[in-house]
């Protein structure tokens, strides 16, 4: 089959010449004049025979694409880039430039910027219908303490949720749908926005257009809770809406001999905290998941004195729309309620617009599609029905505004160490899930347009 030439180009091994054979067809180790970067460059002038535009064929293609073991190295070596130079929430600039900069060189179109740093791309005909895969490019302060060779070069700055991978795969899914562009049946859009951790970056992507068109959306995360590769999700609510709080509840500073000439902030924040925690016990059903837990509690520090204020905040989640607003209104109503039976006063800030985090709600059609494309790619055992987990995504603001589907690719494994959850300085992947989710991504975008033209 005659897919293209492709070139790559490795600084620091470019003192050879070579041609071998690939599934791509011929490539080339070259001598690369204008900088030490490793791409591949990939002429998209060949067509793909009709055939291959049977599913399960479109399965296969894609994974050998996938699998080719220049495209895994060229994944690694993007991954493992941005892994050593980590940027945090809206200051992901050179992260968003390497990636401008592999779709210049795969003649991708793209529209910059969105959300300072984001980008939107477009491959196919340009014409409906649009649908959306969608990568986070965002770091974590964490200070990596895992010692391996691409180690994070930024102090106190970490890859330790994964969108390194993330990146990394998207990017292969680029390539591999411009390879396969003539069998695109409308457009594909590719979504890299910034900061997830912190900023929902999500919401400002959707309001400077992200989603002009798109009728539906994808997305992946890693996970090591399940082996290399294994796809897992399921319908409904997959991660819980998550909101933080912090309340400030004031009353009158006095010496603690003399109690009754103070108005007593501490008593009034712990009957705050004693009633917190009625929401969820009394208020909530039981079959619906919930959460509100106070973790931060500060005052005074002299021992003979009741402070003036008290500091106090914390979480709260919920699976639903309805019940996660729910929670939001009586945080506020009890914290205000209890401070003014203790004749003190409490303002509360729920930080909307940083990190407020509706859940991510799976459509039952997109979860299906999801999950037809995982057992086409990789076969019944591997893919899993997960459950619930109280993590939040700001995923799920696209979810809100069109059908969505959000799932795992798992990048667990003992002997690589690869065992440690998001958010730990110990985080690590198995890489060898690259290539899975570059196909996933694929597979799933092109097998949408064949079935919703
Ligand atoms: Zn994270
Ligand atoms: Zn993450």
């Amino acid at each position: 089959m005659n897919f293209m030439d492709y070139r790559i180009v490795d600084g620091a091994s470019s003192d050879h010449n070579h041609d071998c054979s690939s599934f791509f067809g011929s490539c080339s180790t070259v001598e690369d004049d204008d900088d030490d970067h490793y791409f591949i460059k990939l002429n998209h002038n060949n067509s793909v025979s009709s055939s291959t535009l049977i599913n399960s064929s479109n399965s296969s293609s894609v994974l050998a694409m996938a699998k080719n073991p220049e495209m895994v190295n060229w994944l690694k070596f993007l991954r493992r880039k941005i892994h050593e130079n980590p940027e945090l929430a809206y200051e992901e600039f050179e992260t968003s430039r390497l990636i401008r900069t592999e779709l210049d060189r795969m003649g991708v179109s793209y529209r910059f910027p969105l959300a300072q740093t984001g980008i939107r791309a477009s491959i196919g005909t340009g014409d409906p219908p649009f649908v959306a895969i969608r990568a986070d490019m965002d770091a974590l302060p964490i200070q990596e303490a895992v010692e391996w060779k691409h180690k994070s070069k930024v102090p106190g700055k970490m890859h330790a949720c994964g969108h390194d991978a993330h990146v990394a795969m998207l990017l292969g899914a680029a390539k591999i749908l411009k390879t396969r562009e003539n069998c695109l049946k409308g457009t594909v859009i590719l979504i890299f926005q910034p900061a997830e951790e912190a900023g929902i970056g999500a919401k400002r992507m959707i309001e400077d257009g992200a989603l002009e068109n798109v009728e539906a959306i994808f997305a992946v995360h890693i996970s090591t809770e399940h082996p290399t590769s294994v796809i897992g999700s399921r319908p409904g609510p997959l991660l819980a809406g998550c909101g933080f709080f912090r309340a400030v509840i004031t009353g009158k500073e006095g010496h603690a001999g003399n109690p009754h000439h103070s108005v007593d902030a501490i008593l009034a924040s712990s009957a705050a905290v004693i009633s917190l925690q009625n929401i969820v016990s009394r208020e909530a059903n039981p079959m619906d998941s919930q959460v509100v837990s106070v973790a931060s509690f500060n005052g005074g520090d002299n021992l003979d004195v009741i402070p003036e204020s008290v500091v106090l905040g914390g979480t709260f989640r919920a699976f639903s729309n309805t019940s996660f607003y729910q929670l939001r209104r009586r945080i506020e109503e009890v914290i205000v309620e209890q401070a003014r039976v203790y004749k003190c006063s409490a303002q509360a800030d729920f930080f909307e617009g940083e990190r407020f985090y509706p859940p991510t709600v799976n459509d039952e059609r997109m979860n299906e599609h999801v999950r037809k494309v995982a057992i086409d790619l990789l076969g019944p055992k591997n893919y899993k029905v997960v459950p619930p987990m109280m993590g939040a995504e700001d995923f799920s603001f696209y979810s809100e505004v069109v059908p969505a589907a959000f799932f795992y690719i798992g990048v667990r494994n003992e002997t690589l160490g690869s065992i440690h959850s998001g958010h730990s300085p110990y985080f690590t992947i198995d890489e060898n899930a690259l290539p899975i989710g570059a196909a996933m991504h694929a597979a799933i975008a092109e097998r949408y347009l064949n079935e919703h033209r």
